[in-house]
């Protein structure tokens, strides 16, 4: 396998007396896509966060395409080619669509000469991408919640990422708007951005995951294929119980 694009080694991250990660290694390749999960509690949003650089770990190393990150600030991670989503998407209501993605494009890759004309190109290639080109036009206001969501992962895609961090993409979308949105997501990687995504539809994490990670009280309990993990007595125990398996079996059908 090639070598990995984002590596954490040993992360740890205390809030006081709660130990919200204690020790988490993995690692994530270019094209792959990686789900985390996890009981409430778990430490995902938290390693998201240390990820994304919001905040800083006690000790651990983050490693982005060998180079530590671990003390850079978010925006100079985006800048390396590091983009998230918002779980809360707030995009600019009185801007269109086009313009709410150029803007991702320009000041998420600044530092690289990027100009307007640039950003607005490759925003009009992600609007495709998501979906959205026949609303490109439209006041950002006006979108569903569904295409609010498409939208928060066009200005990501649109700094052209080589890692892409999604956070809860499909939690409260329609079922028809989960479908679409997995699609979507599961086209990416074959672009060769890595992606990893936090989400509790285990449906469909399950579904379109490479492989599964889970978290339980700050630690990396398993990592492995969907299939093997809804398997995992294990994980079952811990976290997925009867509805896991379930999850698993439609996955793997
Ligand atoms: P998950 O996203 O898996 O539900 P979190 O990373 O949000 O888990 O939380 C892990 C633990 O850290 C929990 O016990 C949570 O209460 C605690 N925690 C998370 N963020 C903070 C914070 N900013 N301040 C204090 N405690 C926090
Ligand atoms: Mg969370």
């Amino acid at each position: 396998m090639a070598a990995a694009i984002l590596e954490t080694r040993e992360v740890s991250k205390r809030f006081g007396g709660i130990k919200a990660l204690a020790g988490v290694t993995l690692s994530l390749h270019p094209g792959e896509l990686l789900g985390l999960i996890g009981p409430n509690g778990a430490g995902k949003s938290t390693f998201f966060n240390v990820v994304a650089g919001v905040y800083r770990a006690d000790s651990g190393t983050v490693r982005f395409r060998d180079r530590d990150i671990g003390s850079l600030p978010p925006h100079a991670r985006c800048q390396l080619g590091l983009a998230r989503t918002f779980q809360l998407t707030k995009p600019f209501f009185s801007l269109s669509v086009l313009e709410n993605v150029t803007l991702g494009a320009y000041y998420g890759r600044k530092g690289d000469g990027v100009t307007l004309a640039d950003a607005r190109a490759a925003a009009d290639e992600v609007l495709h991408v998501v979906g959205l080109s026949a609303k490109r036009d439209h006041l950002a206001s006006t979108l569903t919640a569904g295409e609010r969501k498409r939208l928060e992962l066009a200005r990501a895609l649109a700094t052209k990422p080589s890692v892409l961090l999604l956070d809860e993409v499909i939690a409260g979308l329609s079922s028809g708007e989960v479908g679409s949105m997995m699609e979507i997501i599961r086209s990416l990687p074959s672009t060769g951005v890595g992606i990893l995504m936090v989400e509790h539809v285990m449906r469909a994490v399950m579904a379109i995951s490479d492989r599964i990670v889970v978290f339980h009280q700050g630690r990396v309990l398993a990592t492995d294929t969907p299939a093997a993990i809804a398997n995992d007595p294990e994980v079952v125990s811990a976290y997925l119980g009867s509805s896991g398996s379930a999850a698993a079996r439609s996955a793997s059908a």
